[in-house]
This record gives structure tokens, sequence and C-alpha cells, in this order.
């Protein structure tokens, strides 16, 4: 498909449009629970090369292959050992990525080469008749310029890819807000390669014990001569143009006495005026809970550099449950 330039905005009701714009070699962004996707039919070398042009992507940082459902899997794997069919049936469809060994006909574009092809079988309502009315695996990495937040609404999604696409499906906003928790299986290992909404907690109680589970590279700056502990992480990630600073719940009050400018936006997990500190000229986000603060917080991004704030300063959740992606994507976010 040529790109003409002109992007079509869908509704969900033509889902079936935007399977046939994907089946003839051209690009969609849809939404997904996680964050909006930008897809291409996986078995088209030249329909993926498209989306690593659309978001500048490193030509070495692999795709996520999205499928309709586990009858798909012997489309795009060799085999699903019994571990992988175990956390599957557990955690599909859902934010959950995982990485199989990949049939012969994903092509090395999708996986930038490697052995190991990352699946993920969405929920989404929207997502899941996109994919239902396609009979090839479709893949999308979030609908973003790379390096900068993902798009968690379709206006963040329109912003980044009017223009570069050819369609993009207007649905709702993402339920969850941070990328799929993306793992690896190792013999009797899970290495967790990216943490997301399927926690450790999830998958220590899925596991009973079949297997070890593997610390994530947690916020980790990774040295550029030295290989990165997943395809990906060595790249900046999740950043806005203002400048971040992700800080502990205790530090926060100093954080921002040394902050208390027009230009400083303060993200917060708790009720009411936070710390009793004149806030006036601070623009300040509050969350009920860390799921809430995890939803908008690539929202708050985003609305932190349209009005100009030069520095953001966001509390740290737990590190425990979503805190834990949620902090590796602020961390990450800090750079
Ligand atoms: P995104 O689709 O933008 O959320 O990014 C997908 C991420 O998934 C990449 O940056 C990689 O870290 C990881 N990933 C995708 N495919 C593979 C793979 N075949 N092996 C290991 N990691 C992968
Ligand atoms: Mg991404």
């Amino acid at each position: 498909m040529t790109r003409s330039g002109t992007t079509v905005i869908l509704s969900p009701s033509e889902v079936g449009r935007a399977a046939e714009i994907l089946r003839c070699g051209g690009l969609v962004v849809f939404p997904t629970e996680t964050v909006y996707g930008l897809g291409a039919n996986a078995f088209d070398a030249t329909a993926c090369a498209g989306i690593f042009a659309a978001k500048q992507r490193p030509a070495d940082n692999p795709l996520i292959v999205h499928l309709a459902g586990v009858s798909q899997l012997p489309l795009v794997a060799r085999q699903a050992v019994p571990l992988a069919r175990v956390l599957l049936q557990r955690f599909a469809p859902g934010p959950f990525t995982i990485i199989l060994p990949r049939s012969q006909a994903i092509p090395d574009i999708v996986t930038a080469g490697l052995d190991g092809v990352a699946l993920r079988i969405p929920s989404n309502q929207v997502a899941r008749a996109l994919l239902a009315h396609c009979e090839f695996p479709v893949a999308a990495p979030s609908a973003n310029r790379s390096g900068r937040p993902s798009p968690t609404d379709f206006e963040a999604a329109f912003a980044h890819m009017n223009g570069r696409v050819d369609a993009i499906v207007r649905g709702p906003d993402c339920e969850i807000g941070l990328e799929s928790t993306i793992v690896r299986l190792n013999g009797s290992y899970v290495e967790v390669l990216r943490e997301g909404a399927v926690t450790r907690e999830m998958l220590s109680e899925a596991l009973q014990g079949r297997a070890t589970l593997l610390e994530a590279h947690q916020g980790t700056a990774v040295a550029p001569d030295q290989p990165p502990p997943a395809p990906g992480t060595r790249y900046r990630h999740y950043q806005p143009h203002a400048r971040l600073l992700a800080v502990e719940a205790a530090e926060a009050a100093t954080a921002l006495q040394q902050h208390r400018d027009a230009g400083t936006a303060f993200l917060v997990l708790r009720r009411g005026e936070p710390y009793g500190l004149p806030l006036t000229d601070t623009a300040v986000f509050t969350f009920d809970s860390v799921e809430h603060y995890a939803r908008e917080l690539y929202r708050c991004l985003r609305a932190c550099d349209q009005r100009g704030c030069t520095t953001i300063i966001a509390e740290l959740p737990p590190n425990d449950g979503v805190g834990r992606a949620l902090r590796d994507r602020l961390l990450r976010a800090a750079g």
C-alpha cells in the first residue's frame, strides 16, 4: 500500500475496514488495554518496515506480535512448552507478552533477527474485534514516536501518527495505561523482561513453584557497549520534553520546595492538598491508587508538555504489585 500522507479515522464498528487495510500492507493504529498500538501484518516484512519508519524506531528493537487467540499460536511459534501454556491459560487475553521460538513465517524484521518472537493476545474489545477480522497476526509496538511516552488515548495516538499511517481506530482510553508485562522462558526460569500489570506476585502464584521467577532489570541504565538484558532497553524510553525527577515519597516535600515555580508539575499518589505546601503555581496531578496513577501517567506527561512545564516531580509508588511497573517507567522517563 502506498502511503499518501492521508490518515483515515475509523470508528470501532469499522474494524473490518481496518483489517482490510492491514491485509493490503497498510499501517493501522488501534487501541488495546495497555496503550495504543501501531499495527501491520506480521507476515509482511515490507509492511513491518513501515512501522519502524513511522515510529523512527531503531531496527534492532523487535516488535510484539498480536494474536486473536491461542488457536493462532501454531502460525507464529514452533513450539509452546507446557509452562508457556500454563501462563497463557492464566494471563491471556490480557496485558501479558511471552517470547516463544518463532515459526518460519515470521520475518527477521519483526524479531530483529532473534530466534524468539514476542506474542500477546490483547483483551480490549476493539483490539479483539480487529484481530478476529485478520487471519494473520498483527505486529504492533506502541503508537508513539520512538523514545516518547506511549499514547493511552485517541488524541495522543493521533498527535503521534496522523499523516504517518493509513488509519487510526478511534477507541476508548486505555484501561491500564502501561505497556504489557514481557516474560521469556529459559528452562525452569521465567525472566521478566518488562514489568507490567501482570505483576510478579501474579506470576509467582500462577507458577506455583513450577519455575523460578528472575528479577527484571528495573530502571537500570545499560552501558552502550554492553549487551542489553532485553532488546530495546538501552534506548531512551517514555521521556517527556520536560525534565522529570522521580522521587521517593519521603523526598517529595523537599523536592517540591526546591522547584516551586510556574514551570513545575507535581504527580502525587494521594488525595487533597499534599504536604501542606502552597502549590498555587504548581500543576498538581493526584491519583487515588497506583492503578489510577499508571492509567494516567502518560496522559499527564503529555499534558505537562502541552502546558510548557519545564520540570515534573513525580512521586515513586511503593515497589510492589503494579507499583513496580510504574516505578520502572518513571525511572526511565527520568533518564
Ligand atoms: P513496544 O512494542 O514498543 O512495547 O516494545 C516491545 C519490547 O518488547 C521491545 O523493546 C523488547 O524489549 C521486547 N521484545 C519484543 N520482541 C522481543 C523478542 N523477540 N525478544 C526479546 N524481547 C523482545
Ligand atoms: Mg514502546
